[in-house]
């Protein structure tokens, strides 16, 4: 079936209906497969304007009634996984395996954060004043901006909206131009929920579709008291100090140079695995994708051959077969951008249309030039070390710092690596590879990776405000450090 029949079947079947002048493209063959209406910059005010409305109520229900919202669109997403991750197949066009894993993972943060909605806690602090009790509270922050990436097209907004609902937010989401539709659909599901939840203020989930002007009008209004941010980095670039200038707070996540390291002593096999998904899974467009391969010299040329081996047999094709491990590039720049950093780059012709490329292999010796940048796309340097340390001043010899690992058995080097003076990276591994993190722990970089924590651990505090309170139960007025102000 054409991309274009099978989205609307989808669309149809997931409840979206309309169309308008943002036109959506499958990478499948480059035809149009549905369209919304574009959001003009008076209904990106307004949206926030009822998002602050939203806000006022939703900060005072109790969260694990909160809670009970986003339990709801976990049921939905999971009544819908198989179309929903259909539609994020034919829109953004990673395989099916990996949109399936897509929707999984928005269900994961949904019931993360439901038990999360219980778990918002504070501390309790020693006074050094008698009869005195000193706490930390946290209260909802106000409404988040969510600005998406077209990679991830629906997981990222869950990241965000799953946390934020909890935390008393109200969500106003920019996805990206190129996957207009998968969040058109998950904005219907979410309106399902909302109607059998029954009381949720109006302006609570929005959604505002369009490009660049659209993101910079949420970015600009004071209403967003947190904007979220995945995208380049020179997106990132343009909003931090966009929001930083009206004192708002952003929490960014950008681009990625990761790279992985494979000793001496490294189980080949599982590393060979881990270095396939990690490189050519997505196509490369992945922000976790393995770029640089950082291997010792004593056995490099035995693994490079096997990867190259690899590498020339994964199955480049329509995403939507079963045997394809690679589909299509999102687009022609995004071919471009790849034939740019490696001029060796062919396209692959599968039927009429899409930009298909096979992963590649470039051996290295040196770090510079495009080496040091993302480019979106399946190229995988390989650089050859000598001594550990060097792996390791290799490894964070980066502008980015978001993902690595290291394949070894040794556990010198294993704890070496994910020490202070290991990897610099927001996320550090050890025999798997750079992709495919788990809900449960805080996902982000550092460095002009852009320095947000989003999903689990503790990255919840980024959509509440602290509240420090010292409470005096006694009958005298004992100032603190001891100061005697009286008359
Ligand atoms: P992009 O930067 O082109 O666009 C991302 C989003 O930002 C889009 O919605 C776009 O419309 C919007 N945008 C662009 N400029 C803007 C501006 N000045 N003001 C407001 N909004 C603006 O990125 P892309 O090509 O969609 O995605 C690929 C990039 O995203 C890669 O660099 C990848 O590493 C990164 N990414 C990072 C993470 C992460 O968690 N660190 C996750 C996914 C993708």
């Amino acid at each position: 079936m054409s991309p274009a029949n099978e989205a609307r079947e989808l669309l149809s079947q997931l409840g979206v209906g309309g169309s308008g002048g943002l036109e959506s493209r499958s990478p499948i063959d480059g035809q149009v497969i549905g369209s919304v209406a574009e959001s003009t910059s008076t209904e990106v005010s307004k949206a926030c304007e009822r998002g602050q409305a939203a806000f006022l109520q939703w900060r005072n229900v109790p969260a694990p009634r909160r809670g009970e919202l986003v339990r709801l669109i976990g049921e939905e997403l999971r009544a819908a996984k198989e179309p929903l991750a259909r539609l994020v197949t034919l829109e953004a066009g990673k395989i099916v395996q990996e949109g399936l894993g897509e929707v999984q993972e928005m269900i994961d943060i949904c019931d993360y954060a439901v038990g999360l909605s219980r778990q918002l806690y504070g501390l309790s602090i020693a006074s050094e004043r008698p009869n005195h009790r000193m706490i930390e509270q946290w209260h909802p922050l106000g409404v988040v901006g969510v600005i998406t990436a077209f990679n991830f097209p629906v997981a990222v907004w869950a990241w965000n909206a799953a946390l934020a609902i909890v935390c008393g937010d109200p969500v106003i989401w920019k996805p990206s131009e190129k996957t207009p539709l998968t969040a058109a659909a998950v904005m219907a599901l979410a309106e399902r929920a909302l109607q059998k939840f029954g009381d949720a203020p109006d302006g609570l989930l929005r959604c505002v579709q369009g490009g660049r002007e659209v993101g910079e009008a949420l970015v600009g209004s004071h209403r967003i008291a947190l904007l979220s941010a995945t995208g380049s980095t020179a997106m990132g670039r343009a909003v931090g100090p966009r929001v930083a200038e009206r004192f708002g707070r952003s929490l960014l996540e950008l681009g990625g140079n990761n790279a992985m390291i494979v000793a001496p002593s490294a189980d080949l096999k599982l590393a060979e695995r881990a270095i396939l998904f990690s490189a050519a899974g997505t196509a490369g467009q992945r922000c976790t994708t393995l770029r640089r391969l950082i291997v010792h010299e004593s056995i490099a040329d035995g693994l490079v051959a096997r990867l190259r081996e690899l590498f020339a047999r994964v199955n480049v094709g329509d995403p939507r077969d079963r045997g394809t491990l690679v589909g299509p590039l999102i687009d022609e720049a995004a071919f471009e951008s790849m034939r740019q950093a490696y001029p060796e780059t062919e396209q692959v012709k599968i039927g009429d249309g899409g930009f298909y490329v096979r992963p590649a292999i470039v051996e290295i010796d040196r770090q510079q030039g495009m080496v040091r940048q993302e480019t979106f796309a399946p190229i995988l340097y390989v650089l050859r070390y000598r001594e550990f340390e060097e792996a390791i001043d290799l490894n964070n010899d980066v502008v980015q710092g978001l993902s690595s690992s290291i394949f070894t058995n040794d556990m010198k080097e294993a704890e070496r690596f994910v020490t202070a003076a290991g990897s610099d990276c927001g996320i550090a591994n050890v025999n798997i590879g750079t992709s495919g993190a788990e809900i449960g722990g805080a996902f982000g970089g550092e460095k002009e990776t852009g320095g947000g924590r989003e999903s689990g651990s503790d990255s919840w505090r980024a959509y509440m405000r602290r509240s420090t309170n010292t409470i005096n139960y006694g009958n005298d007025l004992p100032l603190a450090q001891g100061i005697e102000f009286g008359v």
